[in-house]
């Protein structure tokens, strides 16, 4: 389909420098932790972004020293490091875009693990977080250390091929943005004191880096013109105008944000598209130079309004460039529909921090570029004659009937209920989650394109009903069911005095059930269920208490960034949060909780108790099927596998890789050998 006119303005070149973006979308740097420990798989996955249409692709944070070192991320230390970079900036070249590379160093950010070295910050302060660790104040010599390095740094990355050179001052994790910040910078010489003095550090290295590059590179600075600390830190009404003053014509682009990260991604729970557009829009005004900014964007019509109401020059994603890397390239195309929408869950994120490679729920292809050489908008034609029947229409019965149909293969998808979404379709409607949706919606939309898949709702299979399919490949997606009992990590046998309690799990909840207060939230899952059960039952008009055996509520989110949001919206809704306790005993009126530490007991009002603890596959079909193969072989049933829930209970991020990757394997059994490609490490010679 030709593009619609309306959008030709996001399709304008952006001189940024001595280089031209061929159109206004940039992928903003974003981790995946794949760069330093599987630099191909980091090099392909950026590639597939350039493919998609970003005119601007550019890696994550890149260490610059072994003063500033993650275990994860890119690293420009030495000149060692430039052909893992240059393998990335080919791949992105090979398709007309620009490689941009954010370089930092952490500061007192950085815990430097590996290298021991002790961190360096503008004053003496301990390293961030709760590390027992502290980082000492840079004097002179350290800050010409600092600047020597950078420029080593910036010329290395000339050599890899970069086009773009990011001077790094956002998220709180730069040097030069705690130099900026008052907050981090109680220096009494040139360096501190006065706005400019603080800014100086940051404009040494965007002159140091147009020294050594600008004839050649563009210069981006990447800066948090607020860090929602009001009066504390920068603030995008006082000092983040500022800055734009002082510095607004030195770099040729300026990329900001809000920090910290936390601020940066915030997810759908908490935040709507465009939510840091109060903090940015100012930016324009203070500035001739192009300017990005990001805020989950993947409406085309508000991407038009921005550039046309004057807020941004470019486009700016990390999340919607992962959910999906050829987002420019569909609304090129004018294919709105198929835009596989961010449902802003932070999984991508949650990935990163624990230094696994990246994984996204809505692009299950995401990492898998190099390593499975799973494209997202590619795949096989089949190659069987199967004809597939799916049961269950979850997000891995969905992802996988939407695959195999697209590999062309015959598919029938049975769902017992009377809509497609499976966990999805129930969670979506959960306080705080209703972008979740996105995860049917697309897919659904897509199963409409695809004669060759039937979509039968309303259709519960039995064993009898499935071998009379005349299928030859059963999918079994039929999801799983929160335990009744209390078992899970805590409680290996039932809790105790459960026959006399009003007992519910969060499938009764989202079933509508109703339920009497005062009510017992026992969270022993610690992701976002226990979490939002409790806060859509205090909105229902319930007192509520959530026991949880760990500190804090929700605790695995600190991994998607929403740990503190969730504890303050849950305190501000007037839950009470019963840390370090565990469900220990429920009766008709009371529930007894046990101190995970000392063994103390308490006693709280309790008329009902909704446990939010293990999963059970919901595999009875799987098991009377696999049980009989004689009845499958007479059927014509080659062989039927579970996916997604119903194999193990997890995430949607994993259910969709379930069904994808059954879709490309057509179930094969977890082979002896690794299924995906790996880099080893080079070995030092000689020894
Ligand atoms: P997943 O996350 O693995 O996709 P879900 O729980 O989201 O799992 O979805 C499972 C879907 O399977 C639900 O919509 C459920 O109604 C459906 N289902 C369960 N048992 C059957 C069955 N016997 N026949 C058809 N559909 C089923
Ligand atoms: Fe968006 Fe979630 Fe995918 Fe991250 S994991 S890109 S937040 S859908």
């Amino acid at each position: 389909m030709a593009r619609d006119p309306r959008y030709d303005i996001l399709f304008e070149p952006v001189k940024i420098g001595p280089v031209t973006a061929r159109n206004r979308f940039y992928q903003a740097p974003h981790c995946n932790g794949m760069g330093r420990t599987h630099p191909t798989a980091m090099a392909v996955m950026r590639g597939v972004k350039a493919e998609g249409g970003w005119a601007v692709v550019c890696t994550e944070q890149c260490d610059i020293h072994p003063t500033s070192e993650t275990t994860r991320e890119i690293r420009l230390w030495d000149d060692r490091d430039i052909p893992a970079l240059a393998r990335m900036t080919a791949q992105v070249h090979k398709h007309d875009s620009l490689a941009g590379i954010e370089l930092t160093h952490m500061g007192y950010h950085a815990y430097n693990f590996t290298s021991r070295e002790v961190p360096l910050a503008p004053s003496a302060t301990p390293v961030h977080g709760i590390l027992p660790a502290h980082a000492r104040e840079m004097d002179g010599t350290d800050i010409a250390d600092y600047r020597r390095w950078h420029r080593a740094a910036v010329r290395r990355a000339k050599q890899a091929g970069f086009d773009i050179i990011v001077v790094y001052a956002g998220h709180g994790l730069s040097l030069a943005m705690h130099f900026l910040s008052p907050r981090t910078n109680r220096r009494a010489d040139a360096y501190g004191g006065s706005l400019e003095n603080r800014a100086r550090l940051l404009r040494e290295i965007i002159e140091d880096t147009k020294d050594e590059v600008g004839d050649s590179c563009g210069i981006a600075v990447r800066i948090a013109v607020d860090e929602l600390l009001g009066k504390a830190g920068i603030a995008s009404d006082r000092e983040g105008r500022q800055v734009l003053d002082l510095l607004g014509e030195l770099p040729d682009l300026w990329d900001v944000n809000v920090s910290e990260w936390h601020n940066d991604s915030q997810t759908s729970r908490f935040s709507e598209e465009g939510y840091q557009e109060p903090y940015i829009s100012f930016v324009k005004q203070h500035t001739s130079k192009p300017v990005v900014g990001v805020g989950r964007y993947t409406s085309p019509d508000r991407m038009v309004s921005l550039i046309k109401k004057g807020v941004l020059d470019m486009i700016g994603a990390a999340r919607p460039s992962i959910a999906d890397p050829f987002l420019p390239k569909k609304i090129e195309e004018g294919r709105f529909d198929d835009i596989r929408e961010c449902i802003g869950c932070n999984i991508c994120v949650a990935s990163d921090m624990l230094s696994a490679p990246i994984r996204c729920t809505q692009n299950p292809t995401m990492g898998e570029e190099w390593r499975r050489g799973w494209h997202p908008e590619r795949i096989a034609a089949k190659d069987t004659d199967d004809t597939v029947l799916i049961v269950g229409a979850g997000p891995a019965g969905l992802e996988a009937a939407m695959s195999l149909g697209r590999r062309g293969y015959d598919v029938m998808l049975a769902e017992a209920g009377t809509e497609l979404g499976g966990r999805v379709a129930r969670e979506c409607r959960l306080p705080g989650l209703s972008a979740w949706g996105r995860v049917r919606d697309y897919r659904a939309g897509q199963l409409n394109q695809l004669a060759n898949v039937g979509v039968y709702l309303d259709s519960a299979m039995t064993a009898d009903s499935v071998l009379e399919s005349q299928c030859t490949l059963i999918a079994v997606a039929t999801g799983c069911t929160w335990r009744r009992d209390g078992t899970g990590r805590t409680h290996a046998d039932p809790v105790p005095g459960l026959g006399d309690g009003n007992i519910f799990t969060p499938d009764d909840v989202m079933a509508g059930v109703s339920i009497t207060g005062p009510v017992v939230v026992f969270d022993d899952d610690h992701y976002y269920m226990g979490g939002v059960i409790a806060e859509k039952l205090s909105a229902d008009g319930h007192e509520v208490t959530l026991i949880t055996p760990m500190a804090e509520a929700s605790a695995w989110t600190v991994y998607t960034l929403e740990l503190d949001r969730i504890q303050k919206r849950l305190l501000e809704a007037g839950i009470e949060i019963l840390g370090s306790h565990r469900l220990s005993g429920l009766g008709k009126h009371e529930a007894e909780a046990t101190c995970v530490h000392t063994g103390r007991t308490r006693r709280l009002a309790c008329a009902s108790a909704v446990l939010v603890t293990g999963q059970d596959p919901d595999d009875v079909l799987y098991k009377a099927l696999a049980r009989d193969q004689d009845a499958m072989a007479a059927a014509g049933i080659r062989h039927v596998v579970r996916i997604g829930d119903a194999l193990a209970p997890g995430t949607i991020a994993a259910a969709t890789w379930s069904g994808h990757r059954f879709a490309r394997e057509l179930g094969k059994r977890v082979a002896d050998e690794p299924t995906y490609r790996y880099e080893l490490p080079a070995l030092a010679e000689p020894l």
